[in-house]
């Protein structure tokens, strides 16, 4: 049986991310009939547009979709391909795992959350305007729904349910935003009874960001609106390693996009240098999305023992200011090629090895300083 699934490569580090991923995928030995459509700058260029119909049937039909980063243009009319994405196709629930792998690159080890964001609404509603002539002030309205609530936080406690998971946190900010905020919250308060065998709880935004660097090991499902979410699944990547290791998934009622939480990094495009594994364990979730689970464990597997190992990583799990144990550097593919060779040898009986957590922190100058416009 073979599964046929879109892959949209995207722009920047996507081409050479999703190549990677590739790689692995077929070193799972699941068949996947790849169907190759291009979404952002190579769309423009051929079709004018940055989101071809064609995109949007492809993934209608195949109902899964592997994506590479798309870079938003600046000042141009175009809004971002991927909020356009999310919004057309009511992919609802941007769920992101922040799993520390094998104790690498961060200062807490232990980190194991999934933040779970509602993708088409709140702040990225797109309502925005100009209040006068001169540009001196604006306006962005945040649309909250009842039902858009009840979605995502049923979501997120069926997902919580699903993997055994004992905890699901609310995160909002009912305290100033009187009628959104409280919206979510009314939701919550009124659909957590249904999931008994959970603990549910909430948090105001500015205290759980607070509580993530201090205890992240408290936390285990995070369900929030939009903008907290883009930012919460931020903070989280950071603490599990940063973006360069963060995978994340896009659900609706019955399509699923795979997409790494970082965007194209223009500045590394071409150079083979760009971490893949943010992207191949965009391939674990997938595989786990169509019920492969074997090879979606011997993808994780493999990409936690190359991490361990430490032979074959890519510079931001290598250099010295992004780890506290430096190694040479290796490039994009070969790391790509290290991990797909691994997945059909690794044991999945094994413990899973953690290296010693280190006692300074590493500053990753370019992962923090750089994200500042991740869709
Ligand atoms: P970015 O994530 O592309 O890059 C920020 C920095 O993080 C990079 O300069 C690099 O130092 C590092 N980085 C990111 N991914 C890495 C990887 N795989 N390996 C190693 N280092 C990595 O964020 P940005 O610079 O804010 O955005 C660049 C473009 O990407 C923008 O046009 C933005 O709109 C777009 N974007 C797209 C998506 C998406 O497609 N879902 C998400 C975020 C940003």
């Amino acid at each position: 049986m073979s599964y046929r699934v879109t892959l949209i490569p995207g722009d920047g580090i996507g081409p050479e991310v999703t190549n990677a991923a590739r790689l692995v995928a077929d070193a799972t030995g699941v068949k996947i009939d790849w169907e190759v459509v291009d979404a952002g700058e190579k769309a423009i260029k051929a079709t004018g547009s940055p989101l071809p119909d064609q995109v949007l049937e492809s993934i209608r039909r195949t109902k899964v979709a592997l994506k590479g980063p798309i870079t938003t243009p600046i000042g141009s009319g175009f809004r971002s391909v991927n909020v356009a994405l999310r919004q057309q196709l009511d992919l609802y629930a941007s769920v992101r795992p922040a799993r520390a792998i094998a104790g690498e690159g961060t200062r807490f080890p232990e980190t194991d959350l999934i933040v779970v964001r509602e993708a088409t609404e709140g702040l990225y509603s797109g309502v925005e305007h100009w209040v006068d002539r001169d540009h001196t002030a604006a306006e962005t309205v945040n649309i909250i729904t009842r039902k858009a609530s009840d979605r995502i936080i049923r979501f997120a406690f069926e997902l919580a349910r699903r993997d055994g998971r004992k905890h699901v946190t609310a995160v909002h900010k009912a305290n100033i935003m009187k009628t959104t905020g409280a919206l979510f919250q009314t939701a919550f308060r009124e659909l957590a009874p249904q999931y008994p065998e959970i603990q549910a709880d909430e948090r105001l935004i500015d205290n759980m960001c607070m509580q993530l660097v201090k205890k992240p090991e408290e936390y285990d499902v995070i369900v929030t609106t939009n903008l907290f979410g883009d930012i919460l699944s931020d903070l989280c990547a950071g603490l599990a390693g940063g973006l360069g290791v963060a995978p994340g998934a896009l659900y609706g009622e019955s399509l699923a996009v795979f997409e790494p939480v970082h965007g194209s990094a223009p500045k590394y495009a071409g150079q083979d240098k760009a971490d893949p594994v943010a992207e191949i364990l965009c391939v674990e979730l997938l595989l786990a999305h169509l019920g492969e689970t074997e090879a979606a464990d011997r993808v994780f597997r493999a990409v936690w023992e190359t991490i361990q190992e430490k032979k074959v990583v890519t510079y931001d799990l290598a250099l010295p200011g992004y780890t506290t144990h430096p190694v040479a550097a290796s490039s994009c593919s070969a790391m790509a090629k290290e991990i797909a060779r691994k997945v059909p040898l690794v044991d999945l009986s094994k413990p899973l090895l953690r290296s010693a957590p280190p006692s300074a922190v590493a500053v990753d100058g370019h992962l923090e300083a750089e994200s500042a416009s991740r869709a």
